[in-house]
């Protein structure tokens, strides 16, 4: 009997023994294609030699050391190395050891700077519905999964929802997806109106949508409004690209490609590329400064933050994308991806749309290409093409059919930026005979 806790769920899982490259091994020495990076973190695949090699450096010089005492030169390198290319007047960054962590931090910081501000009001954040920002209770009380909110709502704080942008669902007959896209950001002014906009921190949003709909990218103009609307209102735009971000998309931000520049953003997963658990948290000159100015002290903190051994891993990663020029592959690769999939899935019966952006796309799964229906929620599709994916030595990232019983399931694929033309087509492949077993087993003829 195993006493690990989140496996007692999950039934029998394989046991992962070694990386390699896109590859997984487990203890059988079966191989998988790691075509989700775990939960789109594995951006440079497995055991990459310099990043382990850069681990193994740091521990050797100092594992760790309490950033109440003391910087290091992992947390100011990797820091610098994160300005330099960050979008807009992000100017300094708060080092934790995930996306939950950086969103809560996030969230705090919003509400202190308005404090610092004089503006202690301020106490409402707006979020989008389906949306995830994080499982502790900040980030799961903003987030717009109201599955996984549900049982634990008696103890979050209040959230408000605007719609999310999610042109195959919403948009009418009669508009453009431009014309959609400003539609529906409108409605944040709206709701900002609503609460009043002398009581409003800020406003969270995934720049492309992660777990909860699948590589959903905002159309265009959709965020440049959004941003129009947050400084209307004197508002923060705060961003979570933690899954998005870190160059999943193309781009290291990616907001970069809407062309807006966020006030805080959270990145993680792909920062550190799971060699190390790591996040951050990004804000500008005049938040910073605002509290440097006023009380002086960002009221919040952790134990390993700014972790030396964490922050020279994610040195190690993001040094290679870039010698690497690996940000080029992800477009690339990321198309070719794109293409496959519509070349082999375009036409099927229960493939409703195919979306995302670089290397961060998805399949939404529906009952009825024509009517948008989803696949009933208790046939659990998506869990039966991720099960029947790892029978052949493929993982993928399945998610939905629980938001509010009418949207459709999805398929995320997040392949590390390493991957080569043969990838792409073992994962399409693979991905085809998974669906083709998990349909024919929920007696849904394909
Ligand atoms: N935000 C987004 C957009 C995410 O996808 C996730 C993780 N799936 C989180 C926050 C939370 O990150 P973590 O699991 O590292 O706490």
């Amino acid at each position: 009997m195993s006493h690990v806790f989140h496996r007692s769920s999950k039934g029998t899982l394989p046991v992962a023994a070694k990386g390699d490259g896109v590859y997984i091994l487990d203890t059988n020495g079966k191989r998988y294609l790691d075509a989700s990076g775990g939960a789109a973190v594995s951006c440079l695949g497995h055991s990459h030699p310099k990043v382990v090699q850069a681990i193994k450096d740091q521990v050797d010089q100092l594992a760790y050391a309490h950033t109440g005492f003391f910087t290091n030169q992992a947390l100011e390198e990797l820091s610098d190395h994160l300005i330099a290319r960050a979008p807009g007047d992000l100017q300094y960054v708060y080092m934790v050891s995930g996306g939950s962590e950086a969103m809560e931090a996030a969230l705090k910081l919003g509400r202190q700077y308005f404090i610092e501000k004089g503006e202690p009001e301020r106490r409402h954040f707006i979020a989008r519905r389906q949306s995830y920002h994080g499982n502790t209770l900040g980030a799961l009380a903003i987030g717009g999964n109201m599955w996984r909110r549900e049982q634990f709502s008696p103890i979050l704080i209040d959230s408000n929802y605007v719609p999310p942008c999610y042109a195959y669902r919403d948009q009418r007959p009669d508009e453009t997806p431009e014309e959609y896209g400003l539609r529906i950001a409108d409605e944040l002014d709206e709701r900002i109106r609503q609460l009043g906009p002398e009581t409003v921190i800020g406003f969270v949003a995934e720049t492309v949508v992660g777990a909860t709909a699948g590589a959903l990218a905002p159309t265009e103009g959709y965020l440049k409004r959004i941003r129009e609307i947050c400084d209307r209102h004197g508002i923060l735009l705060i961003l979570d690209e933690v899954m998005c971000g870190m160059g999943r998309t193309g781009t290291l931000f990616a907001c970069e490609q809407d062309g807006v520049a966020p006030d805080i953003a959270a990145i993680a997963k792909g920062l550190g590329g799971g060699y190390q658990p790591i996040g951050a948290m990004l804000c500008t000159g005049e938040i910073y400064d605002t509290i440097r100015n006023g009380s002086g002290f960002f009221q919040h903190g952790h134990t390993y933050m700014g972790h030396p051994t964490a922050c020279a891993a994610a040195l190690a990663v993001q040094k290679v994308i870039d010698e690497e020029n690996l940000l080029e592959n992800v477009r690339q690769k990321g198309a070719k991806l794109f293409d496959a999939l519509t070349a082999r899935f375009g036409n099927h019966p229960f493939v409703g749309d195919i979306r995302g952006r670089g290397l961060f796309q998805a399949l939404e799964i529906v009952a009825d290409r024509g009517t948008k229906d989803p696949i009933e929620p208790a046939v659990q599709i998506h869990a039966k093409i991720k099960k029947h994916a790892m029978d052949l030595g493929l993982m993928c990232y399945p998610g939905g059919g629980t938001i509010d019983g009418k949207r459709g399931n999805h398929i995320l694929l997040a392949p590390p930026f390493i991957v080569e033309d043969s990838h792409v087509e073992e994962i399409v492949g693979k991905l085809d005979d998974a669906m083709k077993a998990a349909f024919a087993e929920a007696g849904l003829s394909s």
